[in-house]
């Protein structure tokens, strides 16, 4: 049985169709020693791996993005009180 593809943009959850285009994001560390967010068109091998978010489209594409910014931002700081 195939899982459900959910969006994973904020209140979103929509749910992939078969011929739905949507996007994939991921994040990593290792490449450059710093947060990466990756933006990719849906791959289904990429799509299977852990980590890998979902995207319906654009709107929440630029959600997950801020997201990711905030996060990053607030790391930095907590980082900076911290030492
Ligand atoms: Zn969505």
């Amino acid at each position: 049985m195939e899982t459900l593809e959910r969006c994973a943009g904020p209140n979103c959850g929509q749910i992939r169709q078969m011929n739905d285009r949507w996007w994939l994001m991921w994040t990593s560390f290792g490449e450059f020693n710093r947060p990466v967010l990756y933006l990719a068109p849906w791959d289904e091998d990429i799509a299977k791996r852990e980590g890998t978010l979902h995207v319906c489209g654009e709107l929440c594409a630029q959600r997950l993005q801020s997201h990711f910014m905030g996060n990053v931002r607030s790391n930095e700081m907590t980082r900076r009180v911290a030492s």
